[in-house]
């Protein structure tokens, strides 16, 4: 039997770059897998339906959640997001690992579910560096902005919740970080230690 693939989730708070970061992982090759999440909220401009995300109309959503079809949901700022539960089950059961990048509502759904999981948290170098990303963004209104820098200020509070903090000083530096972590991840005693009793096991069989 193969080992399971390892469920990755980048979360933190709205603005500190998740997006970009992500974007930046998945620019190198990887050997793991990107879940592309579903939205109810509006295409920008420049994003692709099947790439960025699944854009979804609000009762599409809802008739998805009814279905059960999603491993977490969020509504954000008065839309939806969620990550396709399918996707994540079929590739961790192949044994490959794969990527979520979700706000920290969905992230504290997947850690009941999945316990298991590694969590990485994307913090921002300050309270300001963060606000300053979101407007400079220029992808909202400011009415939605003031929302997520409120939001924010609460999801960082969530920071407990996760296994590791990396900042995100410079966008390479922390996809290194990430790299690394991941690495980390797959040495692990608790991950390793199965290979050599199996090991062990068919030896004894042959003595
Ligand atoms: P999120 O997905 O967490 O909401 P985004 O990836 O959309 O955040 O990033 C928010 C803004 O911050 C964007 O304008 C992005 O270019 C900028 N940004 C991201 N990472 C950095 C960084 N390390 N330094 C400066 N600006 C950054
Ligand atoms: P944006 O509208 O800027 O693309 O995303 C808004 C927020 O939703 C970001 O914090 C992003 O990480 C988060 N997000 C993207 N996909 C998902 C998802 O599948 N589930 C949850 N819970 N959040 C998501």
């Amino acid at each position: 039997m193969s080992e399971k693939g390892l469920l990755i989730v980048l979360s933190g708070p709205s603005g500190v770059g998740k997006g970009t970061v992500r974007k930046a992982i998945f620019k190198d090759n990887v050997d793991f897998e990107y879940s592309i999440s579903m939205t109810s909220r509006e295409k920008r401009a420049g994003e692709v339906d099947g790439v960025d995300y699944f854009f979804k109309t609000k009762e599409e959503f809802e008739n998805l959640i009814k279905q059960g079809e999603l491993l977490e949901y969020a509504k954000y700022v008065n839309n939806y997001y969620g990550t396709p539960v399918k996707y994540v089950r079929d590739t961790i059961d192949m044994g490959k690992d794969i990527f979520l990048e979700i706000e920290v509502q969905g992230a504290e759904q997947v850690k009941n579910k999945f316990p298991e999981a590694l969590f990485i948290f994307l913090a921002p170098p300050s309270i300001l560096d963060l606000e300053s990303r979101l407007k400079g963004r220029g992808t909202e209104s400011d009415e939605v902005i003031q929302e997520r820098i409120k939001k924010a200020r609460k999801e960082i509070k969530m920071m407990y919740l996760y296994d590791y903090v990396v900042e995100n000083d410079e966008v390479e530096f922390a996809v290194e970080r990430i790299k690394c972590i991941i690495k980390s991840e797959h040495l692990k005693r608790e991950r390793v230690e199965l290979k050599y009793r199996r090991a062990l096991l068919e030896l004894e069989d042959e003595i």
